[in-house]
């Protein structure tokens, strides 16, 4: 096991509790089920991480700032849908123009590493997050609250730094289907909440790479996980990746991304919001969510 790894999964209630027990009350507004519409950028941080340069067979980075982000702000704004988009410092650094305009639009950026490091950082952790923490602020004019671990790593030093910057969640974590309150150096913190991204299915990469889907049999599959979540824990959190590649910027990937946002605007008692809308909400009422199935 990993030492390295922190957060402990929340006890479980007895299956008899049930999987929806709170959630006529639970979700903002009243509503029967929340989506929330995360955008991973992975422009060229992700090759430039990887010591590439982002030409030629490395530039489907690229293709998210020139045609996957501003299909994907098309899309949200045709149908009034705020979303978070997760972005790189080092992809700020590079077209501060586009982060602007997708927090002029309403969205969230949150953070997601400086070039996508899915290793383990060691002491480098909290400077690196300190960095694209300032870029990111000084970019769009607003500090994030959110963090979205590149490649799924993390350390023990990775929510206690987030938590010293003002942070309010993480959206790493592929425990729950819930959200539930972080433990941070041993106790169970009030002020932060995980918001897992639980995407095993619902997420574009395990489809589009590993499992050599089509557009229309991923669009099968996120409608499946859609209607049935609706029914039960009421927690949609939902990832698209702007990228030619293992992304859905591409053109029939884009509209399959499209038909599910409509379909799920067609369902009764849904209720879109940004992750840090979730967390606030969360973090309104604390004790709601120390073991969310109690
Ligand atoms: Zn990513």
């Amino acid at each position: 096991m990993d030492p390295t790894l922190i957060t402990p999964p929340p006890e479980r209630a007895p299956a008899s509790a049930g999987p929806d027990s709170k959630s006529a009350s639970r979700w903002p507004g009243g509503a029967r089920f929340v989506v929330c519409v995360t955008v991973h950028m992975d422009g060229p941080a992700v090759e430039a991480g990887r010591g590439q340069n982002h030409l030629g067979l490395h530039s489907r980075g690229r293709y998210a700032a020139r045609r996957g982000v501003p299909r994907s702000l098309d899309i949200l704004a045709r149908h009034g849908i705020p979303a978070t988009f997760f972005m790189c410092g080092y992809d700020a650094e590079l077209y501060p123009a586009l982060m602007r305009e997708v927090h002029g639009a309403g969205h969230e950026v949150a953070a997601h590493g400086y070039q996508h490091e899915g290793w383990d950082l060691g002491g480098d952790e909290p400077a690196l997050l300190e960095k694209t923490h300032a870029i990111l602020s000084d970019c769009v004019g607003e500090a994030p609250v959110g963090w979205c671990s590149p490649s799924g790593r993390k350390s023990r030093l990775t929510l206690p730094t987030l938590k010293r910057l003002g942070y309010r969640y993480d959206a790493s974590e592929k425990d729950e289907d819930l959200p539930y309150l972080a433990t941070i150096d041993g106790r169970q913190a009030d002020d932060f909440v995980i918001l897992p991204n639980n995407t095993v299915s619902l997420d574009d990469a395990p489809l589009y790479v590993q499992g050599q889907a089509t557009a229309a049999e991923a669009l099968d599959n996120w409608i499946e996980e859609l209607e049935t979540i609706a029914t039960g824990d009421g927690y949609v959190h939902f990832t698209v990746h702007p990228r030619a590649g293992y992304g859905s910027g591409t053109p029939a990937r884009s509209a399959a991304f499209e038909h599910f946002l409509v379909a799920a605007k067609a369902m009764p008692g849904v209720r879109f919001v940004t992750l840090r809308d979730l967390a606030d909400h969360c973090l309104a009422a604390p004790a709601n969510w120390r073991n969310p199935r109690l």
